[in-house]
């Protein structure tokens, strides 16, 4: 008869379910900072199905994602869970994690009881459509990240896995060590080797944004077993050294440019030329890398919206930007000019699949994949490894917790296949990294996408509009357009053709940028037709007025034309808007 429940540590006999285990509990109303909302609990083991495996946990890795559980934002995975049918009130998370199979469903094959392992975070329904067809099952809706969206992770003495996700754990590798990588490497390999034609490939030069952070460490390695040349991006020189051991060929200190961010109006040629200057810089500090004039045939990008133009840009014909995060910001402008004419692709990534995953597993097994571990907690320390990451005082490279390993460095039976350097890794306590967001959020649907942007206390547009429309022909100058702006105190002038149809609007940053490059005369004797932006957005003075402003606040716009039977009559602005939902 095994024991109710066994200490922490202590290991019960191979194939031994105890009934009950200690966890590290997430709870609704403890919501918060790590170390206050990660409490030490009993509960029952989890039962598995019959595709399902338990795995006693000797090690977990630490992600950010548990640090979002903790908070309870962007999603409180908890209630979703709920939603959806599943009754457990807590959240275990931890979605890497190495440890021995205790028990397997029926129909599980690939392992058996007193197998070592570790495992990949990618969770689906078998029995769903797309994959039974043999759809790649991260297009599933039924795909969730294990110990994140889904209970029971790796932050207890018991898993509970799907058989899929278990792969062989590395001999030569300790238990924490061989919890720390897969999560990072996985993502990294369907980001270098998913994406078909465009895959890296022997003799490829790669970029790797963030090349000591946790999927730039991987993507380096990656990109030397396959027999490519990379270089690595870094904040500082004290990150050469580290990501030139683990394979890159040199590094670039993102700090020595300034042309980051989001791209210029290409109408305005005063910033567009300075932004050109500045990413040609960084093309040319590309080429003084490898010592040839090459570009990238893959851009490994994850910090997205400060970073994507210049990836595009510096990108090689015919190569790929490949994606999987927006660390920096979502809002990725793309001069379209380069991604067409040069034929580039922007390739979106999200985790591996079963086979991508277990791809990745071989290069580890093979002692070709260092997991770049940093720090290892103890148990005790879990919410202090997250809190840590929360406050973005947490060591550079992979981190992980003991579980069921008593000590740090057990769990090794072998030696590497291959010698294996250990880079030192940056020394730097404080990252610079904005926090990510969880691996997996619910995107807006797009009717949650034109939710309501101010409270819709029932006000139309009517009620806010200015009434009548300050307007000028297409072929008025710039000249007679600025006048009636300056005379009338507006900030644009609706553009109406001689059938009383709005054909665009003329605002100030129209004028500006029709200034540039010309002179004053120049500039004012162009037509309204040469520098409106075309197109006018129109709305019915009986919208709501919260419609309308998600409108606006979707396109980026500062105002609406209002239109009644069809006809404008007058104009709905932000400052309206503004003046209303905070007052005068
Ligand atoms: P990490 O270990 O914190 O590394 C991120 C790296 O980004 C840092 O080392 C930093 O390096 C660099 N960085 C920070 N600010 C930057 C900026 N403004 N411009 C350029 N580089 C900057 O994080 P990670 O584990 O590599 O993860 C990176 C992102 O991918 C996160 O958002 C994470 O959530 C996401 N992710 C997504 C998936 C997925 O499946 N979709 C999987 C894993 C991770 P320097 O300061 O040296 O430049």
């Amino acid at each position: 008869m095994s024991k109710q429940l066994y200490e922490l540590g202590e290991k019960p006999p191979l194939g031994e379910v105890p009934e009950k285990m200690h966890a590290w509990l997430v709870r609704q109303d403890r919501f918060g900072k790590p170390t206050e909302a990660f409490q030490k609990e009993v509960v029952n083991t989890p039962s598995i199905a019959d595709d399902e495996v338990l795995v006693y946990v000797m090690a977990a890795g630490i992600n950010y994602n548990n640090v979002w559980a903790a908070l309870g934002i962007p999603v409180n995975v908890i209630a979703a869970r709920n939603k959806g049918g599943e009754p457990e009130d807590f959240h275990i998370g931890g979605s890497d994690a190495s440890g021995i199979v205790y028990k397997v469903g029926k129909d599980v094959t690939n392992v058996k009881v007193g197998d070592e392992v570790v495992m990949h975070c990618g969770q689906y329904s078998r029995n769903c459509e797309w994959v039974k067809k043999g759809g790649d099952p991260m297009y599933s809706p039924s795909f969730k990240i294990w110990g994140y969206e889904t209970n029971y992770g790796s932050f207890a003495q018991f898993t509970r896995v799907q058989a899929q996700q278990c792969m062989p754990k590395p001999k030569h590798m300790n238990w924490e060590e061989s919890a720390a990588y897969t999560l990072v490497a996985a993502t990294a390999w369907r980001m270098l080797h998913g994406w078909g034609a465009s895959s890296i490939k022997k003799g490829d030069v790669a970029l790797i944004w963030g090349g000591a952070g946790g999927l730039g460490s991987m993507a380096i390695q990656i990109a030397k077993a396959v027999g490519a040349t990379s270089v690595a991006m870094v904040s500082g020189e004290d990150k050469f050294d580290y990501c030139m051991k683990l394979g890159a060929k040199g590094c670039i200190n993102r700090n020595d440019f300034d042309h980051w961010g989001m791209l210029p109006h290409w109408k305005d040629g005063a910033g567009y030329a300075k932004w050109l200057k500045g990413v040609r810089s960084f093309g040319a500090k590309i080429w003084e890398v490898l010592g040839e004039k090459r570009a990238p045939n893959i851009v490994f990008e994850h910090p997205g919206e400060s970073t994507i133009p210049s990836s595009i840009f510096v990108c090689e014909t015919g190569g790929m930007v490949v994606v999987c995060a927006g660390t920096t910001g979502y809002n990725a402008t793309v001069d379209l000019r380069y991604l067409w004419m040069r034929q580039k692709r922007l390739q979106g990534s999200h985790f591996a699949n079963t086979e991508q995953a277990n791809q990745m597993n071989e290069l580890a097994l093979r002692g070709l994949l260092d997991p770049c571990m940093s720090r290892v907690f103890t148990y005790e320390e879990l919410p202090l490894a997250h809190q840590l990451m929360h406050d973005n005082k947490h060591p550079h490279g992979n981190m992980s917790v003991l579980i069921g390993a008593t000590e740090f460095g057990l769990g090794a039976s072998g030696k590497p296949p291959v010698a294996m350097v250990h880079p030192t890794l940056p020394k730097g306590d404080v990252h610079t990294t904005p926090a990510p967001y969880p691996m997996s959020v619910p995107l807006p649907s797009i009717a949650e996408g034109e939710a309501l942007t101010v409270a819709d206390d029932g006000t139309k547009v009517r009620d806010l509009m200015h009434l009548g429309i300050i307007s000028c022909t297409p072929d008025d100058s710039v000249g007679t357009v600025a006048k009636i702006m300056v005379d009338k105190e507006i900030h644009a002038v609706v553009v109406m053709d001689d059938q009383g149809q709005a054909v665009g609007v003329v605002s100030q940053t129209d004028m500006v940028l029709a200034r540039q490059g010309r002179t004053p005369d120049q500039a004012r004797s162009m037509l309204a037709r040469e520098v409106m932006t075309p197109g006018c957005a129109t709305c019915d003075a009986d919208m709501l007025l919260s419609e309308a402003v998600s409108l606006l606040t979707a396109r980026r716009m500062h105002r609406l034309v209002v239109t009644e039977n069809g006809q404008p009559v007058g104009v709905l602005s932000m400052t309206d808007v503004v003046r209303k939902i905070i007052g005068e």
